[in-house]
C-alpha cells in the first residue's frame, strides 16, 4: 500500500505555489504574457523550479503568516518569472 493509500496526504499545501498560482493569474489577466496553454504551462513549471518550496502540514494556512518569508518568497518569485518570460521570448514555443 502507498503512503497516499494509507494517509490523506490532500491537506499538504506549498505556500510557494499558492503564490505563484496566483502572480501568474495576474499576468494571464493582463493578457502580459502568451495565454496559451503551453506557454503558461512552462512559466509555472520554470518559475516553481526557481523557487524554495514552503510546504505546510494543515488544512489551514498558518493564521498568522511569516511576513518576513512571504516577501522572501515574493521576490524569488519575481525574479523566477522574469527569467522565465525572457527564456520564453528567447526560445518561443510558436510565432
Ligand atoms: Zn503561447
Amino acid at each position: 500500500m502507498s503512503l497516499r493509500e494509507r494517509y490523506n496526504l490532500d491537506s499538504l499545501g506549498n505556500r510557494s505555489q499558492e503564490l505563484v498560482d496566483e502572480a501568474i493569474e495576474r499576468l494571464v489577466d493582463e493578457r502580459a504574457i502568451c495565454t496559451c496553454e503551453e506557454c503558461v504551462m512552462d512559466l509555472v513549471a520554470w518559475t516553481l523550479n526557481h523557487v524554495t518550496p514552503r510546504y505546510y502540514a494543515s488544512l489551514l494556512s498558518p493564521l498568522i503568516p511569516d511576513m518576513t518569508l512571504e516577501q522572501k518568497v515574493r521576490v524569488e518569485i519575481d525574479l523566477a518569472i522574469s527569467s522565465g518570460r525572457k527564456r520564453l521570448r528567447e526560445h518561443p514555443h510558436h510565432a
